[in-house]
């Protein structure tokens, strides 16, 4: 029988070495599912990971964007609305078009740096900056 770490030794094996090539970033697709009112987005956790955003920032952006309150439970996100997962899909792909991407280079490589009272997109690729727009 495998350990775990021969398991996780070789998951790492599997990874891709250079995380950040472009064509290696894609956006991940939601799992939802709906509970009686509410909508889950099962992945909640492994989007904003996998976009490097803070989930309460992805959160935040869910529940304007979507009309809906809601909150994170564990690695989900739940709203207080029937939608439907390609609804959600399409304002998760919104919220990479708006805070991940760079609007100079196109690269995912960014993260917000805050100066002052201003937020900027940073790009780690160009070393651009991009507005941030407040939700
Ligand atoms: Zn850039």
């Amino acid at each position: 029988m495998e350990t775990y770490e021969n398991l996780l030794e070789s998951a790492l094996e599997k990874m891709p070495k250079k995380l950040h090539e472009r064509e290696r970033f894609q956006i991940p697709d939601v799992v939802t599912e709906i509970q009686g009112n509410k909508t889950l987005i099962r992945n909640f956790a492994d989007i904003a990971t996998t976009l490097r955003r803070e989930p309460n920032h992805l959160a935040k952006y869910m529940f304007k964007e979507l009309a809906s309150p809601g909150n994170i439970q564990g690695s989900a996100l739940i709203l207080q609305r029937k939608l439907t997962s390609r609804l959600i899909q399409e304002k998760v792909n919104s919220y990479v078009k708006d805070f991940v991407y760079c609007k100079i280079c196109g690269e995912p490589d960014t993260k917000f740096v805050k100066e002052g009272r201003i937020t900027f997109i940073q790009c780690d690729a160009c070393g651009g900056r991009s507005p941030y727009k407040h939700i």
